[in-house]
């Protein structure tokens, strides 16, 4: 009798069960044992696949999709794309509506993957009818068998990850996990992945990255939305300027906010010293690990995880380009004079 071929049923199998590795070189000042869990191993090189494909499947367990139906949704980054993945897979439609301030690199990736686009002027304010929300809100409303994620403000961002990443955290770590480093976003990530940690060991703590201009950390200590905390800042899927729903706030221990230079610098040492290609919050997330590290939040016993979020190809034109980081300033907070002067 022949073997079976040993194949995938289709790319969406790959989803998930993403590697642990440990971090040897950048870690070495560091108290304690870092490992990265790489997200960026996913068929669509983020966690976002995890999302997509959940709440999707969700959707179709409760009888709300049916064959070419259509999955709306607010966004230009990692979501987008997974989204339009598993569209296509499943055969459903998917439009998104994107701001003029997307790149038009990643504008055209959405297109080459099946993705209706809508480009909607960047500043106008979020109730305005052109704003990228409402003309989300509008094609759902006139879209029959439509669903919009909404993932800012969708349960099921959190139950993704409560349901895959967390256990997937707790195998690999045979359970001596002790800390969680994550970026908070739509938060669904740390979210997700604490609930599931906090219920197998109430001890583990549970760090959340955010960013300088952005509201999270001040809401989590404070429970006060404060305006003055919002201004623009350049790292793209971290922090936020409102407080969304699928952000547990309960189940994280502390905030911690990292600049744009410092998270960008960081991004291209972690390449250049672990080999690991990862997108900008990749490099936010290990900042965040060096200033923890230095309030001694660790000590010689702990096992630190850290979430890398996604990968460095989707980054081209910012963090690895010396001209953007140049045009940022970034290169002037290193004290150099030229960009190749630079040693990681
Ligand atoms: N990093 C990147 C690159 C992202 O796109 C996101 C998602 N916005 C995050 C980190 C944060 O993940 P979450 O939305 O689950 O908080």
């Amino acid at each position: 009798m022949k073997k079976p071929i040993n194949a995938h049923s289709n790319i969406l199998d790959l989803i998930g069960s993403t590697p642990l590795v440990q971090l040897n070189n950048i870690a070495a000042p560091l108290t304690g044992n870092f490992y990265a869990k790489l997200e960026s191993f996913n068929p669509g090189h983020s966690s976002k696949d995890r999302i997509a494909s959940f709440i999707i499947e969700e959707a179709e367990r409760k009888g709300l999709l049916k064959p070419g139906s259509t999955i709306i949704e607010t966004t230009s980054g990692n979501t987008g794309f997974s989204l339009a993945m598993v569209s296509i897979v499943k055969g459903y439609k998917c439009i998104l509506a994107v701001s003029s301030k997307s790149s038009p690199d990643k504008i055209d990736m959405l297109r080459s993957m099946g993705a209706k686009v809508y480009v909607c002027p960047a500043h106008v304010s979020a109730n305005d009818p052109r704003s990228y929300y409402e003309v989300a809100k509008q094609l759902h409303s006139e879209t029959d068998n439509s669903i919009y994620i909404n993932q800012y403000f969708n349960e099921l961002n959190i139950e993704a990850h409560y349901r895959t990443t967390g256990p997937e955290i707790w195998e690999q770590t045979n359970g001596q996990i002790t800390h969680l480093v994550a970026c908070s976003g739509t938060g669904g990530t740390i979210s997700g992945i604490a609930r599931y940690l906090k219920e197998k060991n109430p001890k583990v703590r549970i760090l959340g990255v955010d960013a300088h201009g952005s509201v999270l950390k001040k809401y989590h200590e404070t429970g006060e939305f404060d305006h003055n905390e919002i201004y623009p800042y350049r790292i793209e899927g971290l922090g936020k300027n409102l407080i969304p729903s699928a952000t547990d706030f309960n189940c994280i221990d502390r905030y911690i906010k990292v600049s744009d230079a410092d998270s960008a610098h960081m991004t291209r040492k972690v390449a250049c010293t672990e080999g690991i290609f990862g997108g900008y919050t990749t490099g936010a997330v290990v900042q965040a690990m060096y200033q923890l590290n230095t309030e001694e939040e660790f000590d010689e016993n702990s096992n630190v995880i850290a979430i890398f979020p996604d990968h460095g190809s989707r980054y081209m034109s910012k963090v690895y380009s010396n001209e953007w980081m140049e045009n940022q300033g970034f290169f002037d907070t290193k004290n150099v004079e030229t960009p190749e002067r630079i040693e990681y």
